[in-house]
């Protein structure tokens, strides 16, 4: 199972597809990418089966243009391997988009009590019921999207690495890793986020590691954000230099 994501001035497609493809290895049953741009908006392409199948279906369905996309490969746990339980997954208002590794262990009473305020739920996964978990809490608090992660990450129990896009506000990605691994790539004008720096290293030698427990706003044209999930104390990101 992987992570792939990019914010930036080039063509996000062609980077997430190569960095899906690095992070094979990993294992995995299914595959998906969202795209982002102004003039179209968010769009998703998603199968169960390998990259390269993920690859046919995109050439078919998605036109592949935009500087912003993430791309998961998934490892079920929660619900068969499917298209539908395919990553990324959008919340009920079409706004949120999450990719996730790992496992949301509580998700079963927080969807219940997601469904009793109205949400209904696509998948059989416990992705989507984090994704919509973190829009009711940005709609009963109106934050951003930031801290509704934030604050949505300190009530589940489980292990994980996510990157979460909100379409009002495009220029950013917010990260936040515990139990999974979960590297950004730091360029110019440009961030990249994976797994494992395999996705970027043709790209950029400057890392960020998060460490257990941490989480990041990764914007456009501002310096990267690292703050502790528990207290959102800031801690200063240490960029480490890849050996190319
Ligand atoms: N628990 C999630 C699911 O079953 C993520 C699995 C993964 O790590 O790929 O969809």
């Amino acid at each position: 199972c992987g992570i792939v994501g990019y914010i930036g001035h080039r063509e996000a497609y062609p980077i997430v597809i190569k960095g899906l493809k690095r992070l094979e290895y990993r294992g995995y049953d299914s595959a998906g990418v969202m795209l982002f741009d102004d003039a179209s908006g968010v769009k998703l392409c998603k199968t169960k089966g390998k990259v390269s199948d993920l690859e046919t279906k995109a050439q078919a369905e998605l036109t592949a243009t935009g500087n912003i996309g993430i791309g998961h490969t998934r490892w079920a746990t929660h619900g068969v391997p499917n298209d539908v339980n395919s990553h990324p997954h959008l919340s009920n208002s079409g706004d949120l988009v999450i990719i996730h590794n790992g496992i949301i262990e509580n998700y079963a009473p927080l969807k219940e009590e997601l469904i009793k305020r109205g949400y209904t739920f696509k998948s059989d996964t416990d992705t989507e019921v984090l994704i919509n978990l973190i829009e009711e809490v940005q709609k009963k608090e109106n934050i951003k999207l930031g801290k509704a992660v934030q604050v949505a990450l300190n009530q589940v129990v489980g292990a994980y690495a996510i990157a979460v896009f909100d379409k009002k506000n495009p220029n950013e990605i917010v990260a936040a890793r515990l139990g999974s691994p979960l590297a950004i790539g730091v360029g110019e004008g440009e961030f990249f986020i994976a797994s494992d720096a395999s996705p970027f290293i043709e790209y950029t030698s400057n890392a960020v590691y998060l460490e257990d427990g941490e989480m990041a706003n990764i914007r456009l044209h501002k310096p990267l954000k690292v703050r502790k999930i528990k207290d959102d104390s800031l801690v200063d990101p240490y960029i480490q230099e890849l050996q190319m």
